[in-house]
């Protein structure tokens, strides 16, 4: 709860600052929209900046989602306090990242957050079979777009949504900054809060997600003419992924 709260704090310091080199770097849109991205082949190039994850895509409506069998494929272990709290804080982190994209899906038409509110949505339903593996009440059993039960994520979801309505820079600036609180967060829990392997996997799994979508927003900004700064992450781990290229999974370890 504590980072969520420092975090929160520093999106309302930095969004102002945000908007402003939003609006000064409109004019550079010119210059900058003819460079390509460099050392990418097309296919790989066109999949990132469509947010798409080709591990997360496979999985049509009715079939078994392959993450199911392969959080349950772990031993059940027994869970500590810190690891219920972290469970329960990404469930709604990663439904406020499906929520905001679909709303700026819904404003800009843009595919980048129609393809990464369908990772996100995955994203908290592995979260929901940790739960169900556990038997934890589900914190978002009666999920409304929107609406969420931590407080402190509901006033993130509040600020960023307004932030995101005022222009598609905007929408695509929350996105990278989404995606740079969920892998930070998703850090220091899988460094301090977290050690059943099951736990740790799901994770693992949604921070190599949230890199391949913080890529997407990156470009996407930067095509657009606005470099992207790190506001939770540190500057070599931002600078390690954007200068990377899109990851596939590994598969289940199992
Ligand atoms: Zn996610
Ligand atoms: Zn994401």
């Amino acid at each position: 709860m504590k980072k969520i709260q420092n975090n929160f704090i520093a999106v309302l310091l930095l969004a102002g600052a945000i908007m402003t080199f939003t609006q000064c770097s409109k004019e550079n849109i010119a210059s900058t929209s003819n460079q390509a991205v460099p050392a990418m082949k097309v296919s790989s190039a066109d999949a990132e900046l469509n947010g798409i994850d080709e591990s997360e895509t496979g999985t049509a409506a009715g079939t078994v989602n392959p993450m199911y069998s392969c959080i349950n494929s772990f031993p059940v272990e027994p869970l500590s306090d810190d690891e219920i709290n972290a469970i329960n804080t990404m469930r709604e982190e990663e439904l406020l990242a499906k929520d905001i994209y679909t709303s700026m899906y819904a404003l800009y038409h843009m595919p980048v957050f129609n393809n990464i509110s369908k990772s996100e949505n995955q994203h908290t339903g592995a979260i929901k079979v940790l739960m169900d593996k556990y038997d934890l009440p589900d914190i978002a059993a009666n999920h409304v777009t929107g609406v969420f039960v931590n407080p402190d994520i509901q006033n993130l979801y509040n600020t960023l949504l307004a932030q995101g309505t005022v222009s598609l820079n905007g929408g695509l600036t929350v996105g990278a900054t989404i995606e740079d609180l969920d892998i930070q967060d998703l850090v220091n829990h899988i460094a301090n809060d977290v050690d059943n392997a099951d736990i740790l996997f799901v994770f693992n799994e949604l921070e190599r997600g949230s890199r391949n979508h913080l890529r997407s927003f990156y470009k996407l900004l930067k095509i657009r003419g606005i470099t992207y700064v790190p506001q939770f992450i540190t500057v070599e781990y931002f600078e390690e992924i954007i200068n990377s290229p899109h990851e596939i999974g590994s598969g289940c370890p199992n």
